[in-house]
């Protein structure tokens, strides 16, 4: 049986002890940024007392030590991701930065006037804009692969739209707005078939889903620190070696050379380096390591047991409200709550609920295709993580209920 010991794991998240207009914290925006335990703090705090230093150049004992760090953080990630080299995982700023390098640099380097990227409907902008800004650019043309009315990918249409002009398909693996999980193995082969590249935005599934980036057979993987308990400023980009190699660099600075030339043209660094330009944030990607460490210690598959729980007995709750609907009905969902509610406008039950001490996220969610795709413009959005309990959970659902009182 698959158990967690919530008042254990709550201990680890000082955060958690404040209150928040008397009323005592309950967090459910975790989609947008989850917090970090005290091992991810007590990170930063070793770092900057013992041995804050560049990396990668120095020769001396901090130098060293704060290079280790930083490459065991590179290890930690490949295992969590089963990566089979380490030389595969590039640290970003987060999963929008790695977005963007794939745009920029395979992309940039690939794509042409004739070519199609297939871009889900329920993608995040940051997997949708920067393709917008490549294709004015280059010329090609972006398709959608389009979503039902209950938030699940149409994979007739997808499997219809893939075709000898398709180069990439652009997914994520689980929406932040719905939770939807995406069937990211079954769509990877299917494109694999046709002989385009699959770039997985997996902001969202890291938190939830053991992933395997050779089982799924990705091309590449994105993902963020700050949504996996670590902090912000930190995320990573997987890419298969061969395609990274062949790869230009798409940033240029200090650390991605292997030799700088007036004379003869300048040559770049191995792989992971390349895509590594300038003095990165250290003590951050080491904090992201200790967060993936954090999650190690719990076990992802409890987390995701426990976080179904909620999901369950919050959806069940929310759905005695009158005028209440779920939007976001996919059979397979990770521990997100979208509705939206008749006479009550989303943004004016975020603002109420946070009297009760409840955060939870309204808006668009920075998927408004997808929204405008379901008909509506904003949603409320209550999403769980680790720390979570039920009995938040009946605090959410009470606090929502008066909150709509008082609006209607
Ligand atoms: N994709 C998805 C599915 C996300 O949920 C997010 C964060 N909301 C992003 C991409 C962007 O991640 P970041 O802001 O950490 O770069």
């Amino acid at each position: 049986d698959l158990l967690l010991d919530v008042a254990r794991v709550r201990k680890d998240f000082p955060i958690l002890e404040r209150e928040v207009h008397g009323k005592p914290l309950v967090y459910f925006d975790n989609a947008a940024t989850c917090q970090t335990p005290q091992s991810v703090i007590d990170a930063f705090d070793h770092y900057y007392r013992r041995m804050n230093a560049n990396i990668h150049r120095g020769l001396h004992s901090l130098a060293d030590e704060a290079t280790a760090a930083f490459e065991n953080a590179r290890e930690t990630v490949r295992a969590f991701i089963n990566a089979a080299e380490s030389r595969e995982v590039i640290f970003t700023r987060g999963t929008t930065e790695a977005l963007n390098l794939v745009a920029q640099s395979w992309g940039r380097a690939n794509l042409g006037a004739g070519d199609e990227v297939l871009v889900s409907q329920m993608e995040h902008h940051s997997n949708i804009v920067p393709w917008q800004l490549l294709a004015q650019e280059r010329g090609f043309t972006i398709k959608v692969i389009p979503v039902d009315e209950r938030g699940v990918l149409d994979l007739h249409a997808y499997h219809d739209l893939l075709n000898e002009r398709t180069r990439l398909v652009a997914v994520n693996h689980v929406s932040n707005a719905l939770g939807t999980i995406n069937p990211v193995k079954e769509m990877t082969a299917t494109a694999h078939e046709h002989g385009a590249l699959v770039l997985i935005d997996g902001a969202q599934a890291a938190p939830h889903i053991a992933i395997d980036v050779q089982d799924i057979g990705a091309d590449f993987y994105a993902l963020s620190a700050h949504k996996v308990y670590g902090p912000t400023g930190a995320g990573a980009l997987y890419g298969r070696a061969e395609l990274l190699e062949a790869m230009p660099p798409w940033q240029g600075g200090g650390e991605m050379i292997a030799t700088v030339s007036f004379d003869v043209p300048t040559t770049f660094a191995d792989i992971p380096h390349k895509f590594e330009a300038g003095t990165p944030a250290i003590a951050e990607v080491v904090a992201f390591g200790r967060a993936i460490e954090w999650v190690n210690s719990i076990g992802l598959e409890h987390i995701a047991a426990w976080e179904n729980r909620l999901l369950k007995h919050a959806s069940e709750a929310v759905s005695g409200i009158d005028g209440l609907r779920i939007i976001g009905t996919a059979p397979e969902k990770a521990a997100v709550l979208s509705f939206v509610v008749d006479g009550a406008h989303s943004q004016d039950i975020g603002l109420l609920i946070d009297q009760f001490g409840v955060a939870i996220r309204t808006g668009h969610h920075c998927a408004q295709p997808l929204l405008s795709r379901l008909g509506v413009d904003a949603t409320c959005r209550a999403s769980f993580a680790a720390y979570n309990t039920p009995e938040e959970v009946d605090v959410f659902v009470d606090g929502l209920q008066h909150v709509i009182n008082m609006l209607r």
